[in-house]
C-alpha cells in the first residue's frame, strides 16, 4: 500500500514571514471569515463579565510589548494570557506555558529547560508562592516576575500586566517590532511546549510561528469557515459564536485550537481561569455558549453529573473532544444529551503543533470512536511491524507529514532524531485508517500515559520514586480508569532493608505503600499522583540491554486491576 493523502491538498499559501500576532491581529488571510460586527468581543472574562474586543487586545498587546521592551529584556508562564503571548512575540521572544498548579520542582525544571529569564504568573497566592520559590531557585530576579491580576504581597517587586500595558501605551519610546524575512517564520521560535515524546522525561518541543499559523489555516480550510457555499446554517464556526475556554492555554490543544483558531474564526471566548464543572454549566447558561472544546473526562461529567438535570445547555450546538480517546459508549450518551449538536473528535499532538485529524465537515457527527479525517495538506503512512506500509483498515504505527510540523525537541538531538525523520513525525500511536481517510486510534506504542488529557511521563515518576528511601527500583504504568482515561500505578522493588521489615508484616508494607504514594503527592501536580496505587515486586523485568519491559507490567497491572 502507499501513502495516504488527506482529501484536501490545495489551499491558500501559508504565510512564512509573519509572527503569530501579526497573523492574528494585523493581516486578513483569505481563509478568514468576515470580521464580526463591531462590538463583538473576542474575550469575555467569566468572573467579572468584562469584555475585550480585538482592537482593545491589540492596544494592550502594544502597551505591554512596549513596557517589556523598554523596561526589561524578556521571558515565561500564564493569561491577560493572549496579550502576554503576543506582546512577547512582537518583541521577538518565546513563550513556554506552564501549569499554574505545578509544584516548585516541576516549574523549576521547566524554567531551567527553557532557559527562561522572565515569568508571567496568575496572582493567586498558590501560583505566586510557587513562582517566587521557583524563580529564586533558577536565579530569576523577582522584578522579572509579572502578575496577571492584582499586585501581591508575596512578590512585592512584581509589576502587573495591567500596569505595564497602561504605562507602555503612554510611553514615548516605542519598541521595534520583530519582522521576519521570507521563510523565517518556519524557524523563528514562538513556543516551547512540553511533551515526553516516545520515551523519557518531558521535553521542550520547539514550535516556530509558521506551525501554529499553518494549523489554524488547516482547521479553517477543513471546516470551510470562510466559504460562500457553506450556508450559515451549515457552518460549524460562525463569527460571533461563543466558545467556552476551559481547556488550559498552556496545553497545545487549548493554545492552538481553543484560543488562536477560535479568535481567527472571529468568535468570542469565555475565559475561565480554573475548570470547575458546575461553574462551567453556569457560564454556558450565562453567556449562551454555543461551542464546547473538551477532553474526555469533561464529557463524562456532561453525561453523568447530577447538576446536568437542571442545567440550561440549550445554546450548545458544537462539541469537539480531543487529547485522549473518547469511547463509543460515551459518544452515544453525549449525543443523546445534545441531539442537535455537531459532535466529534480531533486527534493531534504537541509535536505536530496540534490537530492532524478532525471529523469531516459533511458529517454533523464524527463516526463513533474515530479520531476524525486527515486534515488538509496532511499525508499519512501506517507502518506495519515489518516496516511495510499498511493498507486501508490495517493496523500499524502512524507516521505523519503536515505543514504544521514542529522543529523537534529543543537541545535534544537524540530524541529529535527518533521522532522527526525526514519531515515525517513518528506519532507513537497505533492506528488504522479507513478508505474515507478516517483515523482510528487503537493503542499507544509510546510510554506516556494520558490522565484527564494531560501527559504523564513514567520516567518522571520513576525518577521521583527512586528518591524515596524504601524504593530500590520502580516502573510506572497506566491503568484504565472510567473518569480519567488512565491513572498511574507503580511497581516498586523495595530497598533491601525495607523488604526485610516488610517480611511477614502486612502493616509495615501498608505504611511503606502509603508513604510512597504520599511522596509522589508531595512532589508532583495532582494528575500525576499514584491513583492506581503501588504494588511491590521482586524485580522489574528488563531486556538484556537494561530497557524496562513495560508492556509485561502493563499487562500484569490490568490483571491485578481485574482481581481487585
Ligand atoms: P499531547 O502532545 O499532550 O497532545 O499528546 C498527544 C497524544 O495524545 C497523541 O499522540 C495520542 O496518543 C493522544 N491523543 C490525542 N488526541 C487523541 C484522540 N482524539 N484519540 C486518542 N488519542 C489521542
Amino acid at each position: 500500500m502507499s501513502e495516504i493523502y488527506a482529501p484536501v491538498q490545495d489551499f491558500p499559501k501559508i504565510p512564512d514571514n509573519l509572527t503569530v500576532p501579526q497573523f492574528l491581529l494585523d493581516v486578513n488571510h483569505p481563509t478568514r471569515p468576515q470580521p464580526p460586527s463591531v462590538g463583538t468581543p473576542w474575550l469575555i472574562d467569566d468572573t467579572s463579565g468584562a469584555t475585550f474586543g480585538k482592537e482593545e487586545l491589540r492596544a494592550r498587546t502594544h502597551g505591554l510589548a512596549n513596557s517589556l521592551w523598554t523596561k526589561y529584556n524578556i521571558l515565561l508562564v500564564q493569561p491577560d494570557y493572549p496579550v502576554a503571548i503576543w506582546a512577547v512575540h512582537r518583541i521577538g521572544g518565546v513563550i513556554s506555558g506552564a501549569n499554574p498548579d505545578f509544584t516548585v520542582d516541576e516549574l523549576a525544571y521547566q524554567l531551567e529547560a527553557t532557559k527562561a529569564t522572565f515569568m508571567f504568573v496568575y496572582s493567586d497566592a498558590q501560583a505566586v508562592g510557587t513562582a517566587v520559590a521557583a524563580a529564586r531557585r533558577v536565579n530569576i530576579p523577582l522584578s522579572r516576575v509579572v502578575l496577571f491580576g492584582a499586585a501581591s504581597e508575596l512578590s512585592p517587586e512584581s509589576a502587573t500586566v495591567d500596569e505595564l500595558a497602561r504605562q507602555g501605551l503612554l510611553s514615548r519610546e516605542t519598541f521595534v517590532e520583530r519582522r521576519l524575512a521570507p521563510g523565517e517564520g518556519k524557524t523563528k521560535l514562538a513556543f516551547l511546549s512540553f511533551s515526553s515524546g516516545t520515551t523519557g522525561k518531558p521535553k521542550a518541543v520547539a514550535i516556530p510561528h509558521f506551525s501554529l499559523i499553518a494549523n489554524v489555516i488547516q482547521l479553517a480550510v477543513h471546516n470551510r469557515i470562510n466559504e460562500a457555499y457553506t450556508t450559515w446554517e451549515e457552518r460549524r464556526f460562525r463569527p460571533s459564536d461563543v466558545c467556552i475556554g476551559v481547556l488550559p492555554f498552556y496545553h497545545i490543544y487549548g493554545l492552538v485550537i481553543n484560543l488562536h483558531f477560535i479568535l481567527f474564526a472571529s468568535m468570542s471566548i469565555v475565559v475561565i481561569p480554573r475548570f470547575n464543572f458546575v461553574g462551567m454549566l453556569n457560564s454556558i447558561a450565562k453567556h449562551r455558549v454555543t461551542h464546547l472544546m473538551l477532553v474526555p473526562p469533561q464529557v463524562v461529567l456532561l453525561c453523568k453529573h447530577p447538576a446536568m438535570a437542571t442545567a440550561d445547555v440549550s445554546s450548545v450546538r458544537f462539541i469537539m473532544v480531543g487529547a485522549a480517546p473518547l469511547t463509543y459508549e460515551v459518544t452515544e450518551q453525549l449525543i443523546r444529551i445534545f441531539p442537535n449538536a455537531h459532535i466529534g473528535q480531533a486527534y493531534g499532538m504537541t509535536e505536530t503543533c496540534t490537530a492532524t485529524t478532525m471529523w469531516p465537515i459533511e458529517h454533523k457527527r464524527g463516526a463513533f470512536g474515530s479520531g476524525g479525517q486527515l486534515m488538509p495538506g496532511i499525508v499519512a503512512r501506517v507502518e506495519k511491524q515489518d516496516g511495510t506500509l499498511a493498507g486501508f483498515d490495517e493496523p500499524g504505527h502512524l507516521v505523519i507529514k503536515t505543514p504544521s510540523v514542529t522543529l523537534g525537541y529543543a537541545d535534544n538531538e537524540e530524541a529529535t532524531k527518533e521522532t522527526f525523520v525526514d519531515g515525517w513525525v513518528r506519532t507513537g500511536d497505533e492506528v488504522r485508517i479507513d478508505s474515507n481517510k478516517e483515523v482510528w486510534v487503537l493503542d499507544r506504542l509510546k510510554e506516556i500515559m494520558k490522565v484527564r488529557g494531560f501527559q504523564v511521563a513514567p520516567a518522571e515518576l520513576e525518577g521521583c520514586l527512586l528518591d524515596h528511601p524504601d524504593v530500590s527500583d520502580a516502573c510506572v504504568v497506566g491503568i484504565p480508569d472510567d473518569f480519567s482515561g488512565e491513572v498511574p500505578m507503580a511497581f516498586v522493588v523495595p530497598a533491601p532493608d525495607s523488604a526485610k521489615r516488610m517480611q511477614n508484616d502486612k502493616k509495615v508494607a501498608g505504611q511503606i505503600k502509603t508513604s510512597i504514594i504520599q511522596h509522589v503527592a508531595d512532589n508532583k501536580v495532582k494528575y500525576k499522583h499514584l491513583a492506581g496505587g503501588v504494588e511491590f515486586i521482586d524485580i522489574i523485568p528488563k531486556n538484556p540491554s537494561g530497557k524496562l519491559l513495560r508492556r509485561v507490567l502493563r499487562d500484569k497491572a490490568k490483571h491485578l486491576q481485574k482481581s481487585r
